[in-house]
């Protein structure tokens, strides 16, 4: 399977989390990763790593926190109109395909 996946949200959407540890957590989407089908919310799947100390080197020790991508169908996007977790259509407007709110009927994206 070498096609890009149809992936419809985007960075800085807000998206829901269905599953996993942070199941009904919302987070914003910091990074996608087209090819492999994931996102890198930020908030969620966050794992934290001890730097260890390395002689000589100041503030870089201690916890550091990395959100892990999840799978996409792993989330759902966030209407930034009603603030629901929605699923969306897709419709050209002015020959822009904009992403349209099923709840509210509102355009997620500018027109
Ligand atoms: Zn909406």
């Amino acid at each position: 399977m070498k096609s890009i996946m149809k992936i419809h949200i985007k960075e800085n959407d807000t998206v829901f989390v269905l599953t996993g540890k942070d199941k009904g957590k919302q987070g914003r989407v910091l990074n996608i990763n087209r090819v492999k089908g994931k996102v890198t919310v930020e908030g969620i799947m966050v794992a934290t790593q001890h730097k260890k100390q390395t002689s000589g080197q100041r503030g870089e020790t201690g916890i550091i926190k990395t959100p892990l991508p999840i799978d996409i169908s792993n989330v759902r996007l966030v209407c930034p109109r009603c603030n629901k977790a929605t699923k969306f259509s897709r419709e050209e407007v002015k020959g822009k395909l904009v992403r349209r709110c099923k709840l509210c009927k509102e355009y997620i994206d500018q027109v």
